[in-house]
């Protein structure tokens, strides 16, 4: 019986995962990317024997690609090398304020403690309120297409409940004081594209993502992670199951 047969249109993290997908489910898949080359916003370019990733760098969800590579039985860890970042981030501010963001509480506390002992019992607060976003924006819709209105409307109650008309900023701002320390709290959006004063305060789930999973660096830089992908859909495929376009640069034609 002929294999069905599908199109995905762009090759970035998104498309190259739904094609992963579909491949693994039987399906044959042809991915059609515009540019030269694959990666949308995860895009490598190369210059004077210098690789820069043009995109993505920080990954927190590494359950999310281990299960992509297990639907067709492989390993990610046999494709690509996600190192642990300690700390997850450190911040310094021009007054010459550093914050070693890490996903260890106590350590997190004790450096709040040193600059605002109020914001110190706050942020326990506010870690509750990710872990809340996290389980309604993450575990119950982050997998929940909105298509129509109704579909969010059904969920409006909950991201009422949960504030998420407010800001990041605005959010983290009801918790914490201390100036330095809403801006380490806050930046994450920044992450997606997102500027932390206009975007919803849904996007804190990534404190708790954070803190939950951790931050990886693939070795060889986001690329690798790209590669990876690349390699295990053109196993699944077909040699001529992507076709690319020529478009090499960034600028709109
Ligand atoms: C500077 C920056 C830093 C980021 N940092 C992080 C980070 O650290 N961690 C993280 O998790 N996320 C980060 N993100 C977000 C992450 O990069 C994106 O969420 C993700 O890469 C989006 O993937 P996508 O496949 O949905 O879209 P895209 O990557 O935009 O891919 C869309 C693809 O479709 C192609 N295309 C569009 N129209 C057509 C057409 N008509 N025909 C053929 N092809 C078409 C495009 O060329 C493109 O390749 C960052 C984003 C940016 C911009």
């Amino acid at each position: 019986m002929s294999k069905k047969k599908v199109v995905v249109i762009g090759s970035g993290f998104g498309g190259l995962a739904c094609a992963i997908r579909l491949q693994s489910a039987g399906l044959q898949v042809t991915l059609l990317e515009k540019r030269d080359k694959p990666g949308g916003r995860a895009y490598v370019y190369k210059q004077d024997g210098f690789t820069f990733d043009a995109g993505p760098t920080v990954i927190t969800a590494p359950p999310c690609l281990e299960e992509l590579f297990q639907l067709s039985g492989r390993e990610l860890k046999d494709y690509v090398e996600l190192l642990p970042v300690t700390p997850l981030y450190r911040l310094f501010w021009e007054d010459g304020f550093v914050f070693d963001y890490t996903n260890d509480v106590q350590k997190t506390l004790k450096q709040i403690e040193q600059v605002s002992p109020k914001d110190a019992r706050r942020y326990l607060d506010f870690l509750s309120y990710t872990e809340e976003v996290f389980n309604e924006g993450y575990t119950k819709l982050a997998h929940v297409p909105f298509l129509d209105w109704w579909s969010m409307i059904r969920v409006a109650p909950q991201l009422m409940r949960l504030e998420a008309y407010r800001s990041v900023y605005s959010i983290v701002s009801k918790f914490i004081k201390e100036p330095h320390l809403r801006q380490a709290f806050s930046f994450h959006s920044l992450l997606v594209g997102g500027n932390p004063f206009s975007t919803s305060s849904i996007y804190t789930l990534i404190h708790y993502l954070e803190r939950n999973w951790g931050v990886f660096f693939p070795r060889g830089g986001t690329g690798a992670l790209l590669q990876g992908m690349l390699k295990l859909f053109q196993e699944l495929g077909w040699p001529d199951t992507m076709q690319y376009g020529d478009s090499g640069n960034c600028h709109r034609k």
